[in-house]
Order: structure tokens, then C-alpha cells, then sequence
């Protein structure tokens, strides 16, 4: 109770999504907790709660490890409760920018992670971070997918480890793999996602590159940005694409 207690203080929520899954909704962004038979997994680690490993234990017996879909910081905010975690290894410079420890287990394209009869396998989504990544539990027909892909949230794409153009070709590769889910887990705003987002990102991302959308000025974490509002979306582009 005492867990609880306190995650409510912190304004999280925990919500169980199946028998085997929970998602936990921290303040604009929301972390998974996926059990197998023999493990458990936090794919990211909050952005205000400091506890998500604690969060979890409460939720499981199982031994507890942690991947991270990228480094940026509403992702890593409970890492240092882990000495090792799962992360693409181009995510280290900005995760280590950050001040944070621990040990990265590098995860690449293809490679999977197994939880006990619950296999995740990562999908490299570089784009919005160099190391972004998505894991794809084939058997319950879903797309854990970090930050590139939302539904009325609002996509960082503005700052030096953003690139628009990789953005697109890993929709474009994702959209190839569609038959593999049928819906989409994201870290922002709706949840879950059909699969017909992927194509609409990537043709919004084609329109702004191409002139074809008109942005608004916009001010962010003292950088001047450019807001393109898709209708579903809102892309945060850098003024000069
Ligand atoms: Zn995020």
C-alpha cells in the first residue's frame, strides 16, 4: 500500500493493460511494465517518479531489468535504480550529456529479449534520437513504440540529435512491417494507436520537408522552433529543415 500511496503523490497512475502488462502514466509521459514467465521488464523509467522500480515490484515477483526506447530525459528519470539496463548504443553520448550511470546492454535491429513464453524483438526507429527503438511483441500483436510515432502529442524533432530525413525512412521501414501488430503503444498522449498513424507521420514529415505545411513560432527549452500542426499531430521542427 505504502508503494501506492506514494506513486499517487508523485501523480502517476498505474493502469493494467492485460494480465501481463501495465502501463503507468507519469505526467505527459507513460512507461510499460510487460511480465513473461520468468521476467519482468519496465520499458523506460518515468520522467518525475524516481521509483519505477519499486513501482514494479509491487506489481510482480518476477526479477525486474529495464530497457529504454531512447535517453531523452522523460524516459530515463528512474535509471539509477538499475545498474544495467537495455539501450541502442547511439543513445549513449546524449544519455551520458544527462549526468546519469550504469551500464548499457547494447540492443540492436532483430536482436530480441525473452521474458518467459513473451518475446520482444527491437525495431531501430532512428529519427527523433539516433538509438530510438521499438519493441514488438509478435505474439500479443503489438508495437511498444517510444516517442516517433503519436496521436495528439507533440514530436520533438527540433535540436542536433534530431534528423528529420532518418525519421522518415524508418517509418517508411515500419510501414512495410505493419501486418506484424495491429495496434500501437506510445510513450505520449493516445493510447493505444492504429497502425495508419505510421503512414500519416510519414507523409506529414514529406509535407513539412517539402514546404507544404505552414508552421508556427514557437519557444522551447530557449531554442527557436517551429510548431507544424498536422491536425493528429504537432511536429516541433527546427527552424531551418
Ligand atoms: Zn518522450
Amino acid at each position: 500500500m505504502r508503494i501506492h500511496d506514494e506513486v499517487k503523490r508523485m501523480d502517476a497512475q498505474i493502469i493494467q493493460v492485460n494480465p501481463i502488462t501495465w502501463r503507468i502514466e507519469d505526467g505527459g509521459v507513460r512507461f510499460f511494465l510487460l511480465t513473461g514467465t520468468e521476467k519482468a521488464l519496465l520499458i523506460d523509467s518515468g520522467m518525475t517518479v524516481q521509483n519505477a522500480k519499486e513501482i514494479a515490484e509491487s506489481l510482480t515477483s518476477l526479477p525486474v531489468s529495464l530497457l529504454n526506447t531512447h535517453a531523452d530525459r522523460d524516459h530515463t528519470g528512474s535509471n539509477e535504480e538499475f545498474e544495467t539496463f537495455y539501450m541502442h548504443p547511439a543513445e549513449e553520448p546524449v544519455y551520458r550529456r544527462s549526468g546519469k550511470a550504469g551500464t548499457i546492454l547494447p540492443v540492436r535491429e532483430g536482436d530480441i529479449i525473452d521474458l518467459g513464453e513473451r518475446e520482444l524483438k527491437i525495431i531501430e526507429l532512428p529519427g527523433h534520437t539516433p538509438g530510438s527503438i521499438a519493441l514488438l511483441d509478435a505474439a500479443g500483436r503489438v508495437l511498444i513504440s517510444g516517442d516517433p510515432i503519436q496521436r495528439h502529442g507533440r514530436i520533438f524533432m527540433f535540436g542536433p540529435h534530431r534528423d528529420m530525413r532518418a525519421y522518415i525512412r524508418s517509418l517508411e521501414q515500419l510501414e512495410k512491417r505493419k501486418a506484424e501488430f495491429d495496434e500501437i503503444w506510445p510513450s505520449h498522449a493516445d493510447f493505444p494507436i492504429s497502425t495508419d498513424t505510421i503512414r500519416m507521420l510519414h507523409d506529414g514529415a514529406q509535407e513539412i520537408l517539402a514546404g507544404k505545411v505552414t508552421g508556427k513560432p514557437e519557444e522551447m527549452h530557449g531554442s527557436r522552433i517551429t510548431a507544424y500542426d498536422l491536425g493528429f499531430c504537432v511536429k516541433l521542427c527546427d527552424q531551418e529543415l
